[in-house]
């Protein structure tokens, strides 16, 4: 059986919950649109009675009143619906069931669940299984204010969900940007450094002093963008699957690294103890970025002692926690977080060499493998940079 009805009732006069104005999701209560409504209901009266209450409660409402599953699914595929208002106790099957079958489609309908006494251990379990509410039968009064807020949590949960998206379109666009400019540009720039080198080389000694002194700024600021752009390029690089993620031996990585850090680690007198390090799933060029960028780090960064460099890994539930402790210079609490951003450097170049990119390429590639880094310093007494990385047969 199936009724169709039509209730109409002013929804004006009512003031916005804070919080929502100006927003696209405008509250339910501000609108003048139906809203449509799918009762899953047997009992004609008990229908007619909640259709009676949201009209007392200000809704104006299109409804459509099913009671077999088949129906249910059937007018689910085939309409939008703002809220299915369920009786918990139907013949042969469940309000709860028609969460589960939204569930299975995909779509964001709120179940409100109108019941007759369903005790409150069973109510709790029912809200932790995604209906949005449950109003007793006898309680009908209550209806109205539970459908307002289940159709205004919804809509902000689309909200949110559009936002997301619209941010994670807009880093794609950002990334592509950083991609096509720093890859572009290194050609013009080439050129420009090949010339004002050119021209320092000719000239030097045969224009005036202050010629000199340009020409020098000139090819400075010329290979410092080099650098930069080469730096931006590599950035972008990361995560863009230019080499497959496999199973990749850290402890092999390690030597890789060492060996690349060969001239670094002789000139400093730095000593670097590792034990047998596990097997990622992980590109290897980029674990060599990342252990390279953070030793190498260790010892540019170190104090007037040799460095000293620890590097362990240690299993924590499903993933691998790396670390890397120096006894270098330190950093105080407050940058731990600001170091790992694009360009962020906490010296001048005259003290340390480095343009500010290895911590922001550390923490790209950790996190595109959906694992996090962090730091733990004080100035003065070393530090401690950690990352996670999921393990190999826990990776989704
Ligand atoms: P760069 O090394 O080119 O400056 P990074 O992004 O690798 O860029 O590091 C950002 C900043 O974080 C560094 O300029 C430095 O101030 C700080 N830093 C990074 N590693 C260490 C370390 N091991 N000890 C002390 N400071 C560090």
């Amino acid at each position: 059986m199936e009724i169709t009805a039509t209730t109409e009732a002013s929804v004006a006069g009512k003031a916005p919950r804070p919080g929502t104005q100006g927003s696209e999701a405008k509250p339910v209560q501000d609108r003048t649109r139906k809203i449509r409504v799918l009762v899953v209901e047997d009992n004609a009266s008990d229908s007619e009675l909640m259709l009676h209450a949201l009209k007392t409660g200000g809704f104006e409402s299109d409804a459509e009143v099913v009671q077999a599953p088949a129906d249910f699914a059937d007018r689910i595929r085939s309409n939008k619906y703002d809220i299915v208002l369920a009786d918990y106790r139907l013949p042969g099957w469940d309000g709860m069931e028609t969460v589960t079958m939204l569930q299975q489609e995909n779509l964001d309908v709120p179940v409100v669940l109108v019941s007759g006494a369903l005790g409150e251990l069973k109510a709790v379990e029912c809200i932790k299984q995604g209906a949005a509410d449950y109003v007793l039968k006898d309680n009908l009064a209550r209806l109205p204010q539970s459908v307002r807020r289940a159709i205004e949590e919804k809509e902000l949960r689309e909200e949110n969900r559009r936002t997301q998206e619209e941010l994670a379109r807009s880093n794609r666009d950002l990334e592509q940007f950083a991609y096509v400019a720093s890859h572009d540009l290194q050609e013009p720039l080439r050129m420009v450094a090949t010339y004002t080198q050119l021209l320092a080389e000719r000239y030097q000694g045969k224009l005036d002093e202050n010629a000199d002194k340009y020409i020098h700024y000139a090819v400075d600021g010329a290979l410092r963008m080099q650098t930069l752009v080469k730096d931006l390029l590599a950035f972008s690089r990361v995560g863009r699957k230019q080499e497959p993620a496999q199973d990749t031996d850290c402890t092999h990585v390690m030597r890789i690294v060492l060996a690349n850090l060969k001239s670094a680690i002789q000139e400093s007198g730095a000593r670097i103890n590792y034990q047998t390090l596990p097997v990622l799933v992980a590109a290897e060029s980029e674990l060599v970025q990342l252990f390279q960028n953070l030793i190498g780090n260790a010892i540019k960064f170190r104090s007037a002692k040799p460095p000293e460099i620890r590097i362990i890994a240690g299993k924590r539930k499903k993933e691998w926690v790396f670390s890397v402790e120096d006894n270098g210079i330190g950093i105080a609490p407050e940058y731990a977080e600001d170091i790992f951003v694009i360009f962020k450097r906490l010296h001048t170049r005259e003290e340390y060499s480095g343009s500010g990119i290895g911590l922001a390429i550390c923490k790209k590639i950790v996190e595109h493998s959906h694992g996090r880094i962090w730091v733990e310093s004080q100035p003065g007494q070393g530090s401690r940079f950690q990352f996670s990385w999921p393990c190999p047969r826990e990776r989704g």
